[in-house]
């Protein structure tokens, strides 16, 4: 990967052609900001339609900090009558497939999705419609079907199922690195340094990096996840929030595969746990999704209180007896970066017209990735119409998640 370090930078050994902000052409004809999912694919998309990118992390590719950093992410097309997700994450899972074929690596795992519905959930006949509109392969299973299929869950929540065979998991990081390394070796320059917060009253010539670099662009895209309220305090602050979730990894008992693919699928529970089975013998992996309390991506410590593990044993157990006694092999804290009700923002900057926020990701934009990397390429490029859902104004500054 063609990285210019920070170090590099102050001591005038980088490769990057930048300019300062008087220059006629600007050096860049788009600076991206973040290299999580949405940087990496958003670049990966505007570097195909030929445009001069650069791509600037304060940390590197999907780092630890970032929302992108995880091990796997599930991929499902299921998402009841919202149909403009079905569309994007079906879209992307072609665009993941390509690029586990380009870099030969399976970062793909097609272990299917199995959503289960709660008594009186409606949400799985809509999703059924919409997947059976795109003609996206899914089985409606009832509950003695599921309790024949799946016996290592404990079912007594669940009156019926969708499962989609052809969905999975993402092995998320490595995706995120290996994409950045693909347009790296491809000529792509990196940056790896933070950018200040820009400010201008219409255009912006330029931004300025820690080291005090100068890097001018035609335009520039934020895509800085749960950073974007730091980045612009007073235009997100109050409409990005980030929020601290856990994912624990468990071991199943010696020798039992109950809990791996083929037998285990990706999963989402009515109370709102879900789960990605064991993928690289690192464990059985768990999580709640519901939002946590507010993080700062930066200075947080990611450990897990003691209490929230043995309140997480106990879900654990109840949804799965055979797990009762399992170890914790590993956990990890991330962050969702939430939107007011769940909805990305892709859109320009209010009143910076050249500037271009990406975000919002809100707990299920990862799989999401190429789709939002190619919607925003053409927003900028002027091929592509504007979605209301993803606009700026849309961005309510009271949270209530109606897209999951
Ligand atoms: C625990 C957990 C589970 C999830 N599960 C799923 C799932 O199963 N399926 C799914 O689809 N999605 C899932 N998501 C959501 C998904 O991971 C995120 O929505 C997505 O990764 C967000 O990507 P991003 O590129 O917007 O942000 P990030 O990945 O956070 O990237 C932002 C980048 O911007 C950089 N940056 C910020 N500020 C600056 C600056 N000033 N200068 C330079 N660089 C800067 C950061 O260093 C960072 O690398 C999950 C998220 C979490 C936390």
């Amino acid at each position: 990967m063609k990285i210019v370090t920070r170090r590099a930078v102050m001591q005038g050994l980088a490769t990057v052609s930048a300019t300062n902000a008087s220059a006629q052409r600007p050096a860049y004809d788009v600076a991206v900001i973040g290299a999580g999912v949405f940087g990496a694919w958003t670049t990966h998309h505007l570097r195909r339609a030929g445009k001069r990118v650069l791509l600037i992390d304060s940390y590197g590719p999907a780092s630890s900090r970032a929302s992108s950093g995880g091990e796997s992410r599930v991929i499902r097309c299921a998402y009841g009558a919202d149909e403009i997700y079905s569309r994007f994450a079906h879209q992307s899972l072609t665009q993941w497939k390509d690029l586990a074929r380009r870099v030969n690596t399976p970062l793909f795992q097609q272990v299917g999705v199995l959503h289960m519905g709660g008594r009186g959930d409606h949400s799985l006949k809509a999703t059924a419609a919409v997947l059976s509109k795109l003609a996206i392969p899914h089985q409606i299973l009832n509950q003695s079907e599921l309790v024949k299929r799946f016996p290592q869950f404990s079912l007594t929540d669940t009156e019926q199922a969708i499962f989609e065979p052809e969905s999975g998991a993402l092995m998320a990081r490595q995706s995120v690195r290996l994409l950045v390394q693909e347009m790296s070796q491809q000529g792509l320059e990196v940056i790896l340094e933070p950018v200040q917060p820009p400010s201008a009253k219409s255009r912006l010539d330029a931004v300025k990096t820690a080291s005090g670099r100068t890097i001018s662009a035609g335009a520039f895209v934020f895509a800085c996840g749960p950073w974007l309220p730091k980045v612009f305090p007073a235009e997100l602050g109050n409409r990005i929030f980030p929020t601290r979730q856990e994912m624990y990894f468990f071991g199943a008992p010696a020798g039992d595969r109950r809990f791996t693919s083929p037998a285990m699928p990706c999963w989402i529970a009515p109370d709102n746990m879900y789960g990605i089975p064991d993928l690289e013998n690192r464990g059985f992996k768990i999580a709640d999704d519901d939002h946590g309390p507010p993080i700062d991506p930066d200075s947080a410590d990611r450990l897990i209180p003691k209490e929230n593990l043995a309140a997480m044993r106990k879900r654990l157990a109840a949804r799965f007896p055979a797990m009762k006694h399992a170890p914790l092999l590993e956990s990890r804290v991330c962050q969702y970066e939430n939107s007011a009700n769940g909805d990305f923002l892709l859109d320009k900057h209010p009143t910076m017209d050249n500037v271009w926020l990406a975000g919002g990701g809100s707990g299920h934009g990862f799989k999401h990735g190429p789709a939002v990397g190619e919607y925003l390429a053409a927003r900028i490029l002027g091929s592509q119409p504007p979605e209301p859902r993803f606009s700026f104004s849309s961005k309510g500054t009271v949270q209530k998640r109606s897209v999951y």
